[in-house]
């Protein structure tokens, strides 16, 4: 798609490219020293390693299409690894809910990067129907912390996170939305104990949490006692915002339609196979229709609104068309992407391809399931009434 850009935003982006090549990764070197000084350089630039962060917490003040920008050009450079649980996930609940003295306490660690997060929500009983989550938080009869109990499940990168936002059940004799208050506590402590889950493409990057009579001092709830569903909910839509994934599906689809055009078929390429042309081609206007509402979505952003339910419709088309890619790839790369580990067999861009593929399949799971966003569309975009709800 192409937007018209005004003089300052074609300045901007060249600013930005300038930024991405000079402090590119260059192999051989330290990762994790590139990676510290990258977070470090684009903080000086005034906020960069913030985008979506407000200008009153440091982030910077980026217009919507200067927010767009930087998606493309990110998408197409290498960026340090990231996480998005503290800066994409708890941050925006700080900064909404939390007290001045857990912002200061907390936000400056999220932002340097310095500790890592990880969100224990989902329960073996309580999924897409969270509401009915049932780790239970008991206060103390003085009042100073709460004992907590229970089983989080689908935990991702619990094996490696520091601190855990937690949901925990502190009153279930109302309606179930009732009584969920939110707390924050670390990992590594008695109590806490996490086992791995190793899901179907090999990887392991969920796990179990067990909670043990966990103490949680009572200065790390977050607002009010019984009021954690409200916070939750805000935190879900950034959440949602965050896993469509447009630009990097963009170049993905580019990239894709380069490898196609490198296999044999008949006596031309895949890419002059209309079978699979015709499936690219479907891919590319579905991709350039969720573009758009990026873009509506990112306007919103930017006038300081919250993510409204046009999320919803983000993360429902936006991973799945990061999975309509990875079939793609694994259709291009035919038996090869059944190749794992270090050496390709074949095409060398199949090595991985069904490992990626199979790991896909959560897009549509977490985050909340698709059925459950096509629920919330209903809704809330095309105001769906339903008889006995
Ligand atoms: C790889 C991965 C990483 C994850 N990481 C985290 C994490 O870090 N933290 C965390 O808290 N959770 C995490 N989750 C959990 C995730 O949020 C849940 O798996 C998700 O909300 C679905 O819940 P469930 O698995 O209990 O499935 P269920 O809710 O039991 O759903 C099963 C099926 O029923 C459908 N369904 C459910 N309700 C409805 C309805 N009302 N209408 C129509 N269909 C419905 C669903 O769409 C789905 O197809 C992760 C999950 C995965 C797979």
């Amino acid at each position: 798609m192409d937007i018209e850009l005004s003089t300052e935003d074609l300045e901007f982006r060249a600013e930005v490219r300038a930024f991405l090549e000079e402090n590119a990764y260059e192999a051989g070197t330290d990762y994790n020293q590139w990676r510290s000084g990258w977070f470090e350089k684009a903080a000086e630039k005034g906020g960069w390693d913030v985008p979506k962060w407000p200008e009153a917490f440091g982030g910077p003040g980026w217009s919507p299409t200067q927010h767009y920008i930087w998606e493309q050009e990110t998408a197409v450079a290498t960026l340090p690894w990231d996480l998005p649980f503290g800066i994409g996930m708890l941050a925006p609940i700080l900064m909404a809910y939390g007290n001045e003295e857990q912002q200061k306490r907390f936000l400056p660690d999220i932002r340097a990067r310095k500790v890592n997060w990880c969100q224990g929500y989902s329960e073996p009983g309580a999924g897409s129907d969270l509401a009915s989550l049932k780790t239970k938080a008991v206060l103390s009869a003085d009042g100073s912390h709460y004992t907590v109990n229970g089983t989080k499940i689908w935990t991702t990168v619990a094996h490696i996170a520091d601190w855990i936002f937690c949901l925990t059940r502190t009153d279930d004799s109302g309606r179930k939305q009732e009584g969920i208050t939110f707390l924050l506590f670390p990992m590594k402590q008695e109590g806490v104990e996490v086992k791995p889950i190793i899901t179907l493409g090999g990887a392991h990057s969920v796990n179990t949490v067990f909670l043990t009579d966990v103490e949680v001092p009572v200065e790390n709830r977050i607002g009010e006692e019984g009021k954690g569903w409200t916070y939750a909910k805000g935190l879900l839509q950034h959440e949602r915002t965050g896993l469509a994934g447009i630009s990097r599906s963009i170049v993905a689809l580019e990239t894709l339609k380069s490898q196609a055009a490198t296999v044999k078929r008949g006596n031309g390429t895949l890419m002059d196979d209309p079978g699979f042309r015709a499936k690219v081609a479907e891919l590319e206007v579905d991709l350039m229709a969720v573009e758009f509402t990026e873009l509506r979505s990112l306007a919103s952003a930017s006038s300081g609104a919250a993510p409204g339910p046009e999320s919803s419709i983000l993360k429902l088309k936006g991973t799945e068309i990061q999975q309509r890619i990875q079939k793609l790839t694994v259709e291009a790369g035919g038996i090869y992407s059944a190749a794992w580990g270090a050496r390709p067999v074949g095409h060398g861009f199949a090595k991985n391809g069904m490992a990626g593929y199979l790991a896909s399949r959560a897009y549509t799971i977490y985050g909340g399931a698709s059925e459950v966003q096509k629920d919330v569309i209903a809704k809330n975009v095309l105001g769906v009434k339903r008889s006995g709800r």
